[in-house]
């Protein structure tokens, strides 16, 4: 992991996005904890941003001292403004733009109950997700969220509501879920639109019903890594072939859909992840989820690719990125508040990235 800061010179990568990439990937060096959420100014003084990293890691270079300072090795290059336990609970409120949240994030399907994905965190944490995917329980879920609105918000302001899980175990259980909750924001003149992260909605049939049920809607597929996907993922996402997955955004997209997909960067070798993201990256009308690989244990220290020991790897797929959005005219952007781990930070393709960032 040395040189990660020299590695980053020689991309032209912007020092913040450097330490931010670098924190994410190797966690907090930590005696103990699992996964923490922070509140993180880098550099000390900057507008703070929303980072969710392992803790508990021993080898990395990054400390925390109980004032908030954040040290890389013996250098101080940030702060933490608030330091909380990751814990899976069923909503919470993201998208700040300065005068309202924007956008939320639900986990009406209980995720923490969800297993089987090796390099998913969610079975570390802390739990207080029961499942509440009923019309009344998702009026419960939605009273909570009221709740931690401030004085004068209203959930009539989110633009998009996130449903985190990807756990429903097939197409006309998601159809149907998302039918509810559609059914359940309209009985309160909630227009926002539905984002699902799934693997299981992939007929045309489905989005062309979603279309017209339960738009606005967004598919988020739940791509996450092209090779050994029958060893690190489970079932219902391992048996969707990377090779199919182009086509179906293009027809969730044909559909009317908004189109998007997760991708854990730092699984796969550069040759196998660099022709995937060629081809999928076409097709999306939201900015993808490219989420840096953190490992929270050695056992999923032994997930990574050899090629990710070295950091350039990460430097290299912000760059694969970059230069196949310009190649495909896309003119999207990552959008800070939308990704805890992303590749990027404060720039993008050498411009700097503006927007809410929690
Ligand atoms: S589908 Fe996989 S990644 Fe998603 S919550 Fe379940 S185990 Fe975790």
């Amino acid at each position: 992991m040395d040189g990660w800061h020299d590695a980053a010179d020689r991309f032209g990568v912007p020092r913040t996005d450097a330490v931010l990439l670098a924190l994410n990937l190797y966690g907090l060096q930590t005696r103990l904890g699992a996964r923490v959420r922070l509140q993180v100014s880098v550099p000390v003084g900057a507008q703070a941003r929303t980072i969710v990293i392992a803790a508990g890691r021993p080898d990395s270079p990054f400390t925390l001292a109980d004032s908030g300072q954040l040290f890389a090795g013996a250098e101080l290059v940030g702060a933490a403004v608030r330091t909380d336990v990751d814990d899976a609970v069923s909503g919470y409120l993201r998208c700040w733009d300065g005068t309202a949240w924007r956008a939320a994030t639900i986990n009406p399907a209980s995720r923490s109950k969800c297993t089987g994905c090796a390099p998913c965190p969610t079975s570390l944490e802390p739990t207080a997700d029961p499942r509440l995917d009923t019309e009344d329980e998702l009026h419960l879920l939605l009273d909570g969220l009221r709740q931690q609105l401030p004085h004068g918000g209203s959930l009539r302001d989110l633009h998009e509501i996130t449903v985190s899980t990807a756990c429903y175990e097939s197409e006309d259980a998601a159809l149907e879920a998302m039918m509810v909750l559609r059914k359940v924001l309209r009985s309160r003149r909630i227009d926002a639109r539905i984002v699902l992260l799934s693997s299981v909605v992939r007929s045309r049939e489905a989005f062309r019903w979603l279309a017209e049920h339960v738009g606005p809607f967004g598919l988020f597929l739940t791509a996450d890594c092209v090779t050994r996907r029958n060893l690190i993922l489970k079932k219902t996402k391992a048996d969707l072939l990377p090779e199919l997955m182009p086509a179906l955004l293009a027809d969730a997209r044909e559909a009317g859909l908004d189109t998007s997909f997760t991708y854990i960067v730092g699984l796969d070798s550069t040759k196998d992840m660099e022709p995937f993201l060629s081809a999928m990256l076409p097709q999306v009308t939201l900015f993808p989820s490219l989420q840096v690989f953190q490992a929270h244990t050695p056992v999923m220290d032994g997930l990574h690719t050899p090629e990710a020991d070295e950091f350039s790897y990460f430097l290299n797929a912000r760059r694969i990125v970059e230069s196949v959005m310009v190649d495909a005219a896309n003119n999207l952007v990552p959008e800070p508040w939308r990704c805890y781990r992303s590749l990027w930070y404060e720039s993008y393709a050498g411009q700097p990235l503006e927007g809410p960032r929690r």
